[in-house]
């Protein structure tokens, strides 16, 4: 049975959040912790003060580590990898690094000996996935309640992809370029990780041009189950979309990975969908061709139906502050800065939006955003 628990709180005031996150991992079913070392994985993408609500929120966080301990967790570790992550990261814009040393957790570093696993549903690709992960005995998602530009929204299945260390993310967007086979080389990474539960910063959301770039829409919500499917099906409910038109939450489902909910042991996601919510618009499915074996000689097809189906980024001039953190992140390539300006070739351009993801000054106009 996948239930998922969506409780009330109203901000992060801490006292709140942590009554909250005891009352949701009680409803949601979280597993016996006792004596287990595990590993929370918080959503960081790329290190930001809170206000941006990019990141999950530290308060979130600290209710998380101190129920765990409350429970006899007998070690707690917390790591991410965002995508230009520098040596020896850490999270201290978000405040979620503060809150690791004042706890007395460790942040771990994915980046450092990585193992090398075979993803299931991706072609067999072989991904490197941060060495804690078979050091632990549980891995829990902290997600934040988002939307994104390439799968409509980031949720707890999507937050794993934080396991691959920095440098081989980009990348894997050239190899699966649609939206279906990206989601499942996100089910495959998930499947391996196999979260025994997941907890879902919705207090702030992100609506609008997420991951990065979007607004904040108080929703005084937290999610929680041990289905991070489930858990995404509900937020894509909240959000207002058919959760079933949502690649990795079908995905999931069709692979066996978790199921829709069952039951809501507190408030109802039917209850609480927001009509006016700020969404991604749906683009029509790349169903051409299944998302298993794809032989190279589609591969060509494939790109050029993606490129034909979304606009290639726009950079703006002015607030443009000319860090090249979109230049670095690209993993085909397509960009160059002359004259102070970023160029983009589009014909190079895979249209995966991890440029957008990293600016740090909404310099980058993507799919919808773009005037006609
Ligand atoms: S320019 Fe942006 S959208 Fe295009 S391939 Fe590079 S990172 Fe992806
Ligand atoms: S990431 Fe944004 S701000 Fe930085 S160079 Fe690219 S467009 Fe400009």
């Amino acid at each position: 049975m996948s239930s998922v628990a969506i409780v009330r709180c109203g901000q992060y005031e801490q006292a709140m959040v942590d009554q909250a996150v005891a009352k949701a991992c009680e409803l949601g079913a979280m597993p016996d912790v006792k004596d287990k070392r595990i590993l929370l994985k918080p959503n960081i993408l790329s290190d930001a003060k809170e206000e941006y609500c990019i990141t999950t929120h530290s308060a979130v966080l600290r209710g998380m580590i101190r129920h765990l301990k409350r429970q006899g967790a007998k070690e707690i570790l917390v790591g991410d990898s965002p995508g230009l992550q520098k040596p020896n990261f850490k999270p201290k814009a978000s405040g979620i690094f503060q809150v690791c040393e004042e706890e007395g957790v460790q942040w771990i570093d994915f980046t450092k000996q990585p193992r090398t696993y075979t993803i299931p549903y991706a072609h067999r690709k072989k991904l490197p996935l941060a060495a804690v992960l078979s050091q632990v005995d549980m891995v829990f998602s902290l997600p934040k309640f988002k939307t994104h530009q390439l799968m409509y929204a980031t949720g707890a299945v999507k937050n794993l992809f934080g396991l691959v260390p920095n440098i081989y993310k980009s990348p894997c967007h050239v190899q699966f370029p649609t939206r279906r086979q990206f989601a499942s080389l996100m089910v495959g990474i998930a499947s391996i990780a196999n979260p025994a539960f997941c907890l879902m910063d919705g207090i702030i959301a992100m609506e609008g041009p997420g991951p990065a770039n979007g607004f904040s829409r108080h929703l005084g919500l937290l999610l929680a189950s041990c289905d991070a499917v489930a858990l995404d099906y509900a937020q894509a409910r909240i959000m207002g979309y058919d959760p079933m038109l949502v690649p990795i939450v079908s995905e999931g489902i069709r692979r066996g990975l978790g199921d829709k909910p069952s039951s809501y042991p507190a408030l109802s996601a039917e209850d609480l969908i927001q009509e006016d919510y700020v969404r991604i618009k749906m683009r029509e499915h790349t169903g051409f061709l299944p998302a298993l074996s794809i032989p190279s000689i589609f591969s060509r097809y494939i790109h050029w139906n993606v490129k034909r189906e979304r606009k290639a980024p726009v950079f703006l001039v002015d607030p443009c502050i000319r860090c090249r953190k979109c230049i670095d992140i690209c993993p085909a390539g397509a960009l160059t800065m002359v004259d102070k300006r970023i160029i983009i070739d589009p014909k190079v351009c895979i249209r995966c939006y991890c440029c957008h993801e990293v600016c740090p000054a909404s310099a980058i106009l993507v799919d919808e955003e773009i005037p006609s």
